[in-house]
């Protein structure tokens, strides 16, 4: 098993770092090419709309759908808007691979990032874990077929279908690799 991290922006490096720690291979993809052999991908945070500029100009952008209907994709923050259905503040055009939508730097700005404690549900035990939120986005409404993985302060702060997992915080910044683990394992049973 091979899982991708998008290495266009922002902090992809600690990506790598935690599924690695978990020893999965784990790759930067700067070209198409370098997704053609992963099983998974990692879109980091950044600035959602220099991604999808990044993306178009070297050709992945049209690639990550059709990427996406085989193999799982997680979108932290930046990402999250990325894979989202509908910004509702914003002309970001995102990839609507899960049904939800989300408003960007909707907590304020840099000033307003903040590191607090979220609630995660996952496979059935609930845990704590530190959110680091850096202007980070909210998620508006969560679509029929999305489960909510985890809230903090009763918004929704992680969700999921089938291919996609979405968090609008960093769980890179921190060294608990729970949500790591939990997205390799959601590539692992792809396989
Ligand atoms: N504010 C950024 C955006 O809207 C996201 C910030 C982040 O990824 N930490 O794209």
């Amino acid at each position: 098993m091979k899982i991708g991290v998008l290495a266009l922006q922002g902090d992809f490096c600690l990506h790598l770092k935690r599924l690695r720690e978990l020893e999965v291979e784990a790759v930067a993809v700067k070209k198409p090419e370098e997704l053609a052999d992963c099983q998974g991908l990692i879109i980091p945070g950044g600035e959602s709309t220099t991604l999808v500029k990044l993306l178009k100009n070297i050709g992945l952008y049209e690639l990550l759908p059709e990427f996406n209907r085989r193999w799982p994709i997680f979108g932290t923050c930046a990402g999250a808007i990325l894979v989202s259905r509908e910004v509702s503040n914003h002309p970001v055009e995102p990839l609507n691979l899960i049904d939800i939508s989300i408003e960007r730097n909707s907590y304020g700005r840099q000033i307003d990032s903040f590191d607090e404690t979220v609630e995660v549900h996952l496979n059935g035990s609930i845990k704590t874990v530190e959110g680091v939120f850096i202007r980070a986005p909210r998620i508006t409404r969560v679509g029929e077929n999305v489960q909510a993985l985890a809230t903090h302060n009763g918004d929704v702060v992680m969700v999921e279908n089938d291919a996609v997992l979405a968090a609008t915080f960093h769980p890179e910044l921190t060294e608990n690799r729970l949500i790591h683990q939990y997205f390799a394992d959601k590539v692992r049973k792809r396989i």
